[in-house]
């Protein structure tokens, strides 16, 4: 039977926005009775009704870890019915020149490559051997590419391998690509969908406070801005994650700030497909003295958090295994995570902030990992449809 907790959308549905059905039943555990549905409130504002976090409740489970790691693991379960996700992909990072100047980045070069078409087929061809059924592309902001680049990216892969999911830019590179071509983000995001993409990573979010955006990433989008483009995919059916950079300079109130701009948008459109939490890397970058360096109980802290504060929203929750390292986000599965996201086969942007978790785990390792914590695991696609189950 396949996981109840994955959405098909093989009939067509694009929206998907979980309603009243989906909250979690009472639990008998003392630790968890009573706190499963508060999370999330209604609120009228600006004459709008939409969701808001329950900040009091969340700040008072972020000091009590045994009762948030307890919620978390039931409400995951629960949603789950045991099973844990994972997706066979590759990560192609197709050039890493980039006219950005984010301070926790460590990959990106003034002069630097750029992957020709026959690198890029190669490395699809070698993901379809190994099973891929996604490719995620990202890179730099190279100033030398423009839409049309972009969009024959997608056609020479579709061309060769039209089964293949392109999972590709991120919405800072969609505005990058639209302002050099001078057209709109929406034509933008159209010529690309014709070209083949499927989706689009939720990437560039950081954190969704323009003050700290100040401090890390002044020249990139705004949180208006990022909230624009995604909310433009998602109008035209190209569904994205959603990603929040954290352990930088961060405080846990901007946290539950970008969360609550998560909530709204996906309340709004239904579009985002996951959350992905990625711990900030500190080596080989300007912001890395800065940082307050999360140990190990406030990376599982934060993963059950996001759990209780998105659950009846974005009800997929992934742990970064390149960034955390496969026992972390092993770990995670315990209290709140569900998703155990890609293969990669190639992960250059982790690898460069000094990563060590390697750059691939092949299927059977993650099935291993999902399965020593006690949980089913299944193969799904980018979209959350089960591919398989044993
Ligand atoms: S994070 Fe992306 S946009 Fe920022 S400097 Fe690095 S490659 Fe460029």
């Amino acid at each position: 039977m396949p996981p109840p907790l994955c959405t098909d959308l093989s009939a067509g549905q694009v929206h998907f926005l979980p309603g009243p059905k989906d909250q979690p039943k009472k639990s008998s555990d003392p630790l968890v009775s009573g706190w499963a549905d508060l999370s999330v409130s209604a609120v009228v504002e600006d004459g709008e009704i939409g969701p808001s976090l329950d900040r009091d409740m969340l700040r008072m489970l972020w000091g009590r870890p045994l009762q948030l790691f307890r919620l978390a693991g039931f409400m995951a379960r629960q949603r789950g019915a045991g099973w844990v996700t994972y997706v066979v992909n590759r990560n192609i990072n197709f050039t890493d020149i980039c006219v950005g100047s984010c301070s926790f980045c460590a990959f990106r070069k003034d002069v630097g490559y750029r992957l020709s078409d026959s690198d890029i087929l190669s490395r699809v061809e070698e993901a379809e051997d190994l099973g891929a059924t996604e490719v995620c592309l990202q890179g730099g902001l190279n100033p030398d590419l423009s839409l049309e680049d972009y969009c024959r990216m997608l056609e020479l892969i579709k061309e060769g391998h039209p089964a293949m999911h392109l999972h590709a830019y991120s919405p800072m590179e969609v505005w990058h690509m639209a302002r050099s071509s001078g057209v709109s983000v929406k034509e933008a995001i159209a010529d690309l969908k014709s070209a083949g993409l499927g989706s689009m990573p939720g990437t560039a979010a950081e954190i969704l406070v323009d003050r700290v955006r100040q401090e890390i990433c002044p020249g990139k989008l705004s949180v208006s801005e990022w909230c624009s483009v995604i909310r433009t995919a998602h109008k035209l059916g190209i569904r994205t994650t959603s990603t929040m950079l954290y352990g930088h300079i961060e405080s846990l109130e901007d946290r539950l700030t970008h969360l609550e701009v998560l909530l709204r948008l996906q309340a709004e459109t239904g579009g985002f497909t996951e959350f992905v939490l990625l711990p900030f890397l500190p080596e080989n970058c300007s912001l890395g003295p800065m940082a307050r360096k999360p140990d190990i109980l406030e990376h599982l802290k934060m993963h059950a958090l996001s759990r209780v504060a998105l659950h009846n929203y974005i009800p997929n929750i992934q742990a970064s295994w390149v960034k955390l390292g496969p026992e972390v986000a092993g770990a995670a599965i315990e209290w709140g995570v569900n998703d155990m996201g890609g293969t990669l086969m190639e992960e250059n942007i982790s690898r460069s902030a000094g990563s060590t978790s390697g750059q691939y785990l092949s299927p059977s390792q993650i099935r291993a990992i999902i399965a020593a914590h006690g949980r089913k695991p299944a193969q799904r696609d980018t979209l959350y449809r089960v591919i398989k189950t044993s």
